[in-house]
């Protein structure tokens, strides 16, 4: 059975409605002597409009003819008309990039057709969709032994932040770009699809903190703290499923912890292993999120989340997005997987963490596998209704569909307001097997001890990094310009 929601909607909204009760109270001049009459009127009258507020049950929409509790479709159809539905992860991009090149003009990609896949444009309208994150994402570099090694993978990834933004763009009846928990509502009011970016791993931002801030600028609003290879920051769910040691966060990952804190950027722990899970929420100081995981109870999967991280994500105030993956739903069987084992899931997740702190992430178009029932984004309200049908109420269908997520986005970004009004300036941490250029000999230089330096030490040629024939990080002398 669920868990009751400690406030449920329907309860606020009756407290909102005794707070304006007491406001009316507050304003009826004390100093006109009113007759009992008048008074006694006044008051009927008040009852008699907000009675029907009060007395609505959670199925009802006020305002709304009463509808038989058992009718999913229609309550599902209320609920997602009224409550954006925001799915917390779709690889789309990754789509344009593999199969297009990122070529979206030449006539060849139209996503108002029916495309093989997850996702295009009728079916998120058939989802009755209000929202979607879509992932910016770069797999990881597997020649890169080290973290400092040259790669294309920051360069690819400001390539998949372009197209993400141009494919929003190209369809502005459709979708709206946001960047802010108030823009999805705006949009969502006027009819459009929200779509917000989010980089699916610490690697494609090469360990840089002075490249979150920089991809926080270009609009992005999630940071996947690790994919499937560790990184400077932390260690992956996937190496330790390999057999690899699980040591958590690094030392440098509690400055990337301060600095994505301080930017009020959301910070995601799908994929990370389960230590550094535990390691992020005992430092944050803001919600975090898990843009698509499932419960590791259900499914002893180490992308899932472990019912102690759970409690712990109730605690932080943060929220864990539901994923439709296969093989996170059913390691035994991925095959047999249907929409139910994803109920199963929520609903697990949802009684530990609280109807509070759930959400969906489907990795729509990022997974080859989906479950019978939910192929797609089509599909969205099926779900809705099982979980109906289960015993949700409509107040916690709001939550996990949509609320939960701008409660916690805003939340974020309001501590990232505080921490910055307390005085906190950008992180400047780097990782400490951080090498940078130096030894030019001639550079005008600042400081006459470095001058001294580059005179004693014979400098004159600037360093490069390279990864050489041994795989190794190795540094590769090449020419000086002798006239720099
Ligand atoms: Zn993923």
């Amino acid at each position: 059975m669920p868990e009751a929601v400690p406030v449920s909607l329907s309860e606020r909204l009756e407290s909102v409605n005794e707070r304006e009760d007491n406001n009316t109270a507050l304003i009826v001049h004390p100093q006109r002597r009113q007759s009992w009459v008048w008074r006694a009127l006044g008051v009927a009258g008040l009852a008699v409009l907000v009675a029907p507020l009060i007395s609505v049950a959670s199925w009802l929409v006020p305002g709304e003819a009463p509808i038989d509790p058992t009718n999913y479709a229609l309550r599902t159809r209320r609920v997602l008309q009224s409550t954006p539905l925001i799915d917390g992860h779709n690889d789309l991009p990754w789509l344009l990039r593999i199969e297009l090149q990122n070529r979206i003009y030449d006539g060849r990609f139209d996503p108002t057709q029916r495309l093989l896949g997850h996702t295009d444009i009728n079916r998120m309208k058939q989802g009755l969709m209000g929202g979607q994150f879509w992932s910016v994402h770069v797999h990881c570099d597997k020649a890169q032994k080290h973290f400092e090694d040259p790669s294309w993978l920051v360069r690819d990834t400001l390539e998949q932040i372009d197209v993400a933004k141009r494919f929003i763009a190209e369809y502005p009846d459709i979708f709206t770009y946001c960047t802010t928990p108030s823009c999805v509502r705006k949009a969502f009011k006027s009819g459009k699809i929200s779509s917000m970016l989010g980089i699916e791993g610490g690697h494609q931002l090469g360990g840089s903190i002075a490249a979150i801030r920089q991809a926080y600028d270009l609009g992005v609003r999630y940071i996947t703290t690790t994919h499937n290879c560790n990184n400077a920051w932390a260690t992956s769910a996937s190496t330790v499923a390999a057999g690899g040691e699980d040591p958590g966060l690094t030392a440098f990952g509690a400055a990337y912890v301060r600095e994505m804190n301080r930017l009020g950027m959301m910070l995601d722990l799908s994929h990370v292993s389960h230590q550094t899970m535990r390691d992020v929420l005992s430092l944050t100081q803001a919600p975090i999120i898990f843009s698509h995981s499932g419960a590791f109870s259900i499914t002893p999967h180490l992308r899932n989340v472990p019912d102690d991280v759970l409690r712990g994500v109730r605690r932080n105030g943060g929220i864990v997005m539901a994923v439709f993956v296969n093989r996170f739903l059913n390691m035994k069987d991925p095959s047999a997987v249907t929409i139910h084992d994803v109920v199963d899931h929520i609903w697990h997740l949802a009684e530990v963490a609280g109807w509070e702190h759930v959400g969906l992430g489907s990795d729509f178009s990022g997974t080859p596998h989906t479950p019978a029932g939910l192929e797609d984004v089509s599909k969205f309200p099926d779900l809705v209704e099982l979980l109906m049908a289960r015993g949700a109420t409509d107040d916690q269908i709001r939550l996990l569909v949509g609320e939960n997520l701008l409660r916690v986005w805003a939340d974020i970004e309001r501590r990232g307001q505080e921490v910055r009004a307390e005085g906190s300036r950008p992180v400047e941490d780097e990782w400490e097997g951080r090498k940078w250029h130096t030894h030019y000999r001639s550079s005008p230089y600042m400081y006459r001890s470095t001058r001294e330096r580059a005179i004693r030490e014979e400098w004159g040629e600037p360093n490069q990094f390279s990864v050489g024939k041994s795989g190794k990080h190795e540094q590769k002398v090449v020419k000086a310009d002798e006239d720099i």
